[in-house]
């Protein structure tokens, strides 16, 4: 078994999910190059359709802990914030089966995002982010993400497809947690959200769990603390791959 791939593999749709569709595509929290830009959005796509997730973000960002926040865990419960939304469903069983699909999710996740609304935000409205969010075009960019699946069966037959299941349930569910966790264990920053920061969850999620301090600034590339994204941005700089703004206090 090639583990060294299967590290890639987390950190490239970790890093795809963290700076590609939330810093980037959400928040505009950085200039990147083209090419970096996309490979950062597909990389991100088993997240669901890049636009689609922005503009729910944004809901989030501007509802936190509300009524109207599509995904807090103290309106509608623990499992409706962690991964219930998505179907969505407040019906505890329903959301727990969802959270073990795994993989199977590539499938269900079509059906269940909003098509590519009409009238978008400027930043939103580009041919090529568009494309990608189409929902069968996002279907196929997401199900590339699957080959580590293929190098488990050659590895270790059908037993290996059960162990590659159980590895892509972990995954979903480590980003999953953002959305409940990240608003019920840690310290707060700010004494207006529920969300909190928590350095377990951050060595996890590319420094998504300094979720605090993202949504005290959420206009900020860096989550402060130890934000391995944020690390990486850096180093993209230092090759001129991306332009970072002056962090915001
Ligand atoms: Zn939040
Ligand atoms: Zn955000």
């Amino acid at each position: 078994m090639n583990y060294a791939f299967l590290l890639f593999w987390y950190v490239f749709i970790g890093l795809g999910v963290s700076l590609g569709t939330h810093r980037l595509i959400s928040h505009n929290s950085f200039q990147s190059n083209p090419v970096l830009k996309y490979l950062l959005v597909y990389a991100g796509t088993p997240a669901g359709p890049p636009i689609q997730w922005a503009l729910n973000h944004r809901i989030h960002h501007k509802t936190t802990d509300t009524a109207e926040d599509p995904h807090s865990p103290y309106f509608g419960g623990f499992w409706h914030a962690h991964c219930g939304w998505y179907p969505p469903t407040s019906n505890t069983f329903i959301a727990i089966l969802y959270a073990l699909a795994g993989p199977i999710r590539t499938i269900i996740d079509p059906f269940i995002w909003k098509k590519l609304p009409e009238n978008l935000p400027k930043d939103l409205d580009v041919p090529l982010l568009k494309f990608m969010s189409r929902r069968p075009v996002n279907f196929f960019l997401a199900l590339t993400h699957l080959l580590p699946f293929y190098l488990f069966y050659i590895e270790f037959g059908w037993l290996g497809i059960g162990l590659a299941h159980i590895i892509t349930v972990l995954f979903y569910n480590i980003g999953d947690s953002i959305y409940s966790v990240s608003h019920l264990v840690g310290s707060r920053d700010d004494p207006n959200t529920e969300a909190r920061n928590f350095l377990p969850s951050a060595l996890l999620t590319m420094g998504e769990g300094n979720h605090a301090e993202h949504h005290r600034v959420p206009g900020n590339a860096s989550f402060g603390g130890f934000d391995p994204g944020y690390f990486f941005l850096r180093i993209m700089k230092v090759i001129r791959m991306v332009k970072l703004k002056p962090h915001r206090d």
